[in-house]
């Protein structure tokens, strides 16, 4: 059995061969791409990106992120995103954010995104792009209504160790994928507590998870 985590900060240990083969994406900045690379496993592929605390300095960046782009393992571009919390003032991130989009439109490679409080941003820039790439909103801990929305606008919700169960709710399954990000806690003890919140069976919510990365062309699931 395959399980995916797609969102991680830390390289896993190399698992093929065992019971269970566990598949994750390790977060990459541009300028650590380079050695975390080198340090991951057969089990690793990366996603790479300028996120929105560090958007200074982004012309030099920018160049740098679309070589890394390029390489096959890198499967997506993030994390990307919006924060109100924390960073630099909010236009300049949207407009590096709105580069990066380019970048995954133009590459064809989902985005995973962080997003704190800016939903409303967030939501005018989905509108106003017209594509089909996936656009995951990881560590999702929204409440109802906003999930909804989320949904209704096609954003892909990613789930790690902390999540609102109400709102999990109203995650369609086809919607959903499962992370670590910083957590200790394993992919497998996620995958556990997100299965039996929906009421799946562990292996069913596996199979269904294997669907979800296999329709994104990740290149994980060969
Ligand atoms: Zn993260």
């Amino acid at each position: 059995m395959t399980l995916f985590d797609i969102h991680t900060h830390n390289v896993k240990p190399y698992t093929k061969g065992g019971l269970i083969d566990i598949k994750s994406i390790l977060n990459t900045f541009p300028e650590d791409f380079n050695d975390l690379s080198k340090s991951a496993n057969e089990s690793t592929w990366f996603s790479c990106g300028i996120h929105p605390w560090y958007v200074d300095g982004k012309t030099e960046r920018l160049k740098s992120l679309e070589e890394i782009i390029k390489h096959d393992r890198v499967v997506a571009v993030g994390e990307v995103g919006l924060d109100k919390l924390k960073g630099p003032d909010l236009n300049l991130q949207i407009e590096v954010f709105e580069e990066q989009i380019s970048l995954a439109n133009k590459y064809g490679k989902p985005l995973i995104i962080h997003c704190v409080k800016a939903w409303d941003e967030l939501v005018a820039l989905k509108k106003g792009v017209k594509t089909d790439i996936p656009w995951i909103i990881h560590g999702y801990r929204g409440g109802v209504e906003q999930t909804k929305q989320l949904v209704s606008l096609g954003f892909y919700l990613s789930i790690g160790e902390k999540f609102n169960l109400e709102s999990l709710k109203h995650i369609p399954v086809n919607s959903l994928f499962c992370e670590t990000d910083e957590s200790s806690k394993s992919i497998e003890a996620i995958y556990k507590q997100v299965s039996m919140s929906l009421g799946f069976d562990f292996n069913q919510f596996a199979f269904r998870m294997l669907g979800n990365m296999s329709k994104f062309a990740f290149g994980l699931t060969k």
